[in-house]
């Protein structure tokens, strides 16, 4: 990113830390990193611009929570993946957005969705903190982040941009076939491991079995060995391992 980013980060980490005790509650579900995510959570904390809508307030708390989850992803990876955007907006739950369609005989079609977070390509990430603190079904904040690192490199679809030495055909061959296999099971109506919703799209399958390789990494690298082996690639972490 060049000196001055360079001279600006390594200021901000002389002179600012995190609260002991914000941190160590916002890290209580994610143990196992130390000095890496804590320093990366700081610069993120510099680097990126909350925003509370519909009277919400982000306090501390907030913020140090979400910086600590946003950047789990990217402890081996550097904060220069999220470059290039600053918002983080918060709802105090989830959200509605209009959306539309036209379909092929050119009939627009309206209706509301309700989020509890987006990302948006170079713009920013929304989130519901409603959702983010509370729903233990989901990681909302390592999904929208992972979205984000898969809009790298042009639309979101299941594959972010991978590293020298990394193959494209194997990536693809591996999630696609793990993706196959779960959307079959989701239209038997079978009780399935991951969240139905990753059956919506390949990038959402990406974002969910990326929530499951940090909160369970052990489960996820039993039941999907091939796709577990890409995402250690991609992140440069092992956390089935433990701690390195
Ligand atoms: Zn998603």
């Amino acid at each position: 990113m060049g000196w001055l980013t360079d001279w600006r980060r390594r200021r901000v980490l002389a002179k600012h830390r995190i609260d002991d005790a914000l941190w160590a509650s916002a890290t209580k579900s994610i143990p196992g990193h130390g000095r890496k995510l804590r320093d990366l959570a700081l610069l993120f904390l510099a680097e990126k611009r909350f925003t509370g809508v519909h009277g919400l307030e982000v306090t501390d708390a907030m913020r140090v929570s979400i910086a600590a989850q946003a950047c789990l992803p990217i402890v081996e990876l550097g904060l220069d993946w999220y470059a290039g955007w600053t918002g983080i907006v918060v709802y105090p739950g989830d959200f509605k957005v209009k959306r539309e369609s036209v379909d092929e005989d050119g009939v627009v079609h309206e209706w509301d969705d309700e989020l509890a977070g987006e990302a948006f390509p170079g713009g920013p990430v929304v989130l519901s903190w409603d959702a983010a603190a509370h729903d233990a079904q989901m990681n909302v904040v390592i999904h929208e982040f992972v979205h984000k690192l898969d809009m790298l490199n042009g639309e979101a679809d299941g594959v972010p941009p991978l590293h020298a030495g990394m193959s494209r055909a194997r990536w693809v061959e591996v999630f696609e076939a793990a993706y196959e296999g779960f959307c079959d099971a989701v239209d038997r109506g079978r009780d399935t491991w991951l969240d139905p919703y990753a059956a919506e799209h390949l990038s959402e399958f990406f974002a969910v079995i990326s929530e499951a390789f940090f909160r369970d990494p052990g489960e996820t690298r039993r039941r999907y060995p091939d796709v577990y082996e890409q995402l250690a690639l991609f992140y440069r972490q092992d956390p089935a391992k433990g701690p390195a």
